[in-house]
């Protein structure tokens, strides 16, 4: 069975579909308007994460 990489936007709850070569780091566009970071886990998957909460590390 293939399994496709595959993961829940954390604004929404839809499912976000994954490039097969989706690599950690990567910036995704949601369907509903929000901007994800793909962040690995520790069962070697992958999460989304919103990409608005890293202003902080701006310093400006
Ligand atoms: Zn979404």
């Amino acid at each position: 069975m293939l399994c496709m990489p595959s993961a829940k936007c954390p604004i929404c709850g839809l499912n976000v579909e994954l490039p097969d070569d989706v690599l950690p780091g990567e910036i995704i566009e949601h369907e509903c308007g929000v901007v994800l970071e793909v962040v690995k886990d520790r069962n070697d998957g992958v999460v989304l994460k919103p990409l608005e909460g890293i202003s902080e590390d701006w310093g400006e």
